[in-house]
């Protein structure tokens, strides 16, 4: 899953898999279909 976020002001994109931050919508979806979800709260 993808989350919106906000840093300074700004609205960023973090994919829930392993907490990267992206300032694009797409480019964060993109990342997260090829993610290999390896971070800390991947519990399944
Ligand atoms: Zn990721």
């Amino acid at each position: 899953m993808v989350s919106e976020t906000t840093e300074d002001g700004a609205t960023m994109y973090e994919c829930e898999e392993c907490g990267m931050l992206f300032e694009a919508r797409e480019e964060a979806r993109t990342h997260e279909e090829n993610c290999d979800g390896e971070g800390p709260s991947y519990i399944q």
